[in-house]
């Protein structure tokens, strides 16, 4: 008789023999500058925790009293005995933080990308995608069974081409989509969202920006990407993002018209099946609102770490690539020193992961660094001197 599990074993070890396999690392105690991961105390140079929300008082106060309010669990989804005020609380703040008329909170920026790209479009329809769009983006995409063309990444040209000739080729399409990360998390690069939205207004295309990296960074106080190029909510229909990175919790988001939100909760199925946030999420994440609305000083910092980090490793002679934001990439060529780079670093005292071919091309293997707020120039000029004598002993410099 066949094992019907044979696959488990097999599939594993296959991509363990390629050290494919993901190799966790262990963080024990919160997410702050200096931490303990696998039992050492190392500076945190990857976590998405950017103005260092996640341990500031008044989400951690906010989620206490939440608790105590309202317990440890929403008990159901939304739809039916899930829709706590907490929640609406949330989606009217965020709104008026992101300057929209409606905003709806979905359980992750995963469930937010997969349950409303497919209801958007479908068959008969067409997407069209940067060619380095997220994987929630891409399996989004899959669910919708609509056509899909790629653009190059970032590539305004390229971008012209796929929608004139999406014109030229089949004029038929019900819809077109237009998607793009805001802020791609692998070059730290931005998205011309303005020329994008431009080329949708030509086409009557919808705009949808995935702007999970550009919250809390890019834009008026944080607001994100479409404060940050001053785009109207008729020039980008889906401003989508999560309050799993500066916003220091967990969850995504949609913001934009009335319409849009009434359509997407009523039609989004990750939305509609899936159990509403525990009151203690709800309540931090509106604690995190106010934290950007009162404290702007805490965006100031994270740009001045790391305009003072980027100086610092270029001037030493490193290629940190497009960046154009807290995240950095240093590149040191090949995957195996990007690796050997990354262990050094941990044994040095820095947490900073090795980002290796397939995920970027084979030669530009890196070691991708996300500035925080929280983090002190003594701390920071630390960090400098370490990659530069790693970067000299692995010959990158
Ligand atoms: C992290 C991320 C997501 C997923 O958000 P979660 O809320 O963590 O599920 C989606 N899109 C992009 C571009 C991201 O970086």
């Amino acid at each position: 008789m066949r094992n019907p599990i044979s696959f488990l074993k097999e599939e594993y070890d296959e991509l363990a023999r390629n050290e494919l396999n993901w190799k966790l690392r262990l963080l024990q105690g919160p997410s702050t500058p200096w931490c303990v991961v696998d039992g050492k105390k190392v500076l945190m140079l990857c976590s998405n925790n950017y103005l260092g929300l996640s341990t500031h008082p008044k989400l951690k106060e906010a989620a206490i009293r939440a608790v105590q309010s309202h317990g440890a669990g929403s008990g159901s989804v939304r739809p039916i005995a899930g829709n706590m005020d907490l929640h609406i609380e949330l989606e009217r703040r965020l709104a008026k933080f992101k300057r929209a008329e409606a905003s709806l909170v979905y359980q992750s920026g995963f469930a937010t990308n997969t349950g409303l790209i497919p209801q958007l479009v479908g068959q008969g329809d067409l997407i069209v995608s940067d060619e380095f769009n997220h994987g929630s983006i891409i399996d989004g995409v899959r669910l919708s069974r609509a056509d899909k063309a790629i653009y190059k990444h970032v590539d305004m040209q390229d971008l012209t081409r796929v929608l004139d000739e999406a014109e030229e080729h089949n004029p038929h399409h019900r819809r077109i989509l237009i998607i793009t990360d805001g802020v791609f998390s692998m070059d730290g690069d931005i998205t011309p969202l303005d020329e994008v939205a431009k080329l949708g207004e030509e086409h009557g295309a919808m705009v949808y920006v995935d702007d999970a990296h550009g919250e809390g960074v890019l834009g008026e106080g944080g607001r994100g990407i479409v404060s940050h190029f001053r785009l109207s909510r008729d020039q980008v229909h889906v401003e989508m993002g999560t309050f799993s990175k500066a916003f220091g919790v967990v969850g995504g988001h949609i913001s934009g018209s009335q319409e849009l939100i009434n359509f997407a909760y009523n039609k989004s199925r990750t939305w509609l099946l899936s159990g509403s946030h525990p009151p203690s999420v709800a309540g931090a994440c509106i604690a995190a609102i106010d934290v950007l609305e009162n404290e702007p000083q805490l965006v100031q910092k994270l740009w001045d770490n790391t305009r003072y980090f980027k100086k610092a490793v270029i001037d030493v002679g490193f290629d940190i690539g497009r960046s154009e934001t807290p995240i950095i990439p240093i590149i040191t060529g090949e995957s195996s020193k990007a690796k050997e780079f990354s262990g050094r670093l941990f044994d040095d005292g820095i947490f900073a992961l090795p980002i290796v071919y397939p995920m970027v091309a084979k030669d530009k293997a890196r070691i991708r660094t996300i500035m925080n707020a929280a983090i002190t120039r003594e701390d920071l000029d630390f960090a400098i001197n370490t990659f530069e004598k790693i970067g000299k002993h692995l010959t990158i410099l």
